[in-house]
């Protein structure tokens, strides 16, 4: 297995240092910047001068000096040439396909994705004259056959939201290559625990919102791929990040930065502890589904690809079959086990729990929830890790016994 190691690559990037000397980078919140002979100007504007031609700033809409610190320490643990920070994710991931994507083309997309993308490219992107096609996340022959002629992009995530079906990257980049086609890979919810760029992914969006912010206090999203790519989408005239315009604030961004050295260590105990309860829950007969067991339809594979150290991630999912009975077990592991929240999103350090169907998944049709095998009762819990983990296992146990899941 080609091993990459993004704990390391983060330093392998210039290191960025205060303007006193300070460990820690300095915040530029200029919004424009001068220049002290005027004929630069025109020359930045040109293209001819810029962040990595001579250290010059224009506007920072276009490109910032904090920002451009996070784009490429991102860049280094991704193991891709480039990045860009975004207002979100959302808007990540929907410039990225604007880019590639014009009026008439399509894409082809893993049908068990976050329900904000799955609305992108389900209904939004369509009034624009780009249509989606969805097919089952861990079927390459699906993803092949849905191509077309006009088909531009290739979009999964890694491990799909929420039903954490385990889709085939090394596989879906060499289909999308055969046939002249982009692999953009969401991979949000298992950052250094893959690199889909290493494994032949074009381009790597993210919500950084989650795992990579940690801290359920910002909204964030990146692009990562190739130096010509990611200069697109900051184009004067065509790119989408700057004309449509969702910028990074810095301050987000210095957060980020000093977030992101953690991160590893986050992600492993995130793991560590997700592994201990999906073992202990799948022993006591719960209906549990964690890509960490083996007895996960997709193990083998995510075990291939994995940079295995950071471990299964810390997404498991509870089925209770109904909506009801995964409010009850939601209710009780809150308010009377303190287990975790009633809450959306992921990567927090306290454990969040969200019932997909009827929340983050809502904009997909209870049909197609059906045909990507999305339960109404999918318990989905992203595991945090504080408390004490033993604790953290009865809590969760008690909980199933008194909803008479096990
Ligand atoms: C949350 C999420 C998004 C959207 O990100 P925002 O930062 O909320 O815009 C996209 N993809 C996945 C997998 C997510 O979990």
């Amino acid at each position: 297995m080609q091993f990459y190691d993004p704990e390391q690559a983060i330093w392998r990037v210039k290191r960025e240092f205060g303007e006193h000397g300070g460990v820690t980078p300095s915040i530029e919140r200029s919004s424009t910047f001068t220049v002290l002979d005027p004929s630069t100007m025109p020359d930045i504007f040109k293209g001819i001068r810029g962040p990595e031609k001579g250290g010059c700033f224009l506007y920072s809409r276009h490109f910032n000096p904090t920002i451009d610190v996070l784009d490429r320490y991102l860049a280094a643990m991704e193991g891709t040439e480039l990045a860009v920070s975004t207002a979100s994710g959302m808007s990540a991931i929907a410039s990225a396909l604007l880019q590639i994507c014009h009026n008439g083309d399509h894409i082809v997309a893993s049908n068990t994705i976050y329900g904000g993308s799955h609305a992108l490219l389900g209904d939004l992107l369509p009034e624009m004259g780009v249509s989606a096609t969805f097919v089952e996340a861990a079927d390459n022959q699906a993803f092949e056959a849905a191509i077309t002629p006009k088909t531009k992009v290739i979009f999964t995530e890694v491990v799909g939201n929420p039903t954490l079906k385990v889709a085939d990257i090394r596989g879906l980049a060499k289909i999308a290559h055969d046939y002249d086609c982009l692999l953009v890979v969401d991979n949000t919810f298992t950052p250094m625990m893959i690199s889909p760029a290493i494994l032949g992914a074009d381009i790597v969006v993210y919500s950084m919102t989650k795992y990579i912010n940690g801290a359920g206090d910002v909204i964030a999203g990146a692009i990562c791929g190739k130096q010509e790519f990611i200069y697109d989408l900051m184009d004067l005239h065509r790119g989408r990040v700057m004309l449509l315009g969702p910028t990074m604030d810095p301050r987000v961004a210095f957060d980020i930065i000093q977030r992101l050295p953690h991160l590893g260590i986050r992600m492993r105990e995130h793991s560590r502890r997700a592994m201990a309860i999906a073992k202990r829950l799948q022993e006591l007969g719960a209906p549990v589904t964690y890509p960490g067991l083996s007895s996960h339809p997709q193990h083998h594979l995510i075990k291939e690809i994995i940079n295995e150290e950071y471990g299964y991630g810390g997404m498991l999912t509870i089925d209770c079959k109904t909506r009801e009975k995964a409010e009850d077990l939601m209710s009780i592991l809150q308010n009377e086990e303190r287990f975790g929240f009633i809450a959306v999103s992921l990567g927090y350090y306290d454990t969040l729990m969200s019932c997909s169907g009827s929340s983050t998944s809502s904009e997909i049709s209870p049909e197609e929830q059906n045909r990507m095998g999305l339960s109404p009762g999918l318990l989905r819990i992203a595991i945090g890790f504080t408390g004490n983990l033993q604790a953290r296992i009865e809590q969760i146990e008690r909980g199933l016994k008194k909803t008479g899941l096990v």
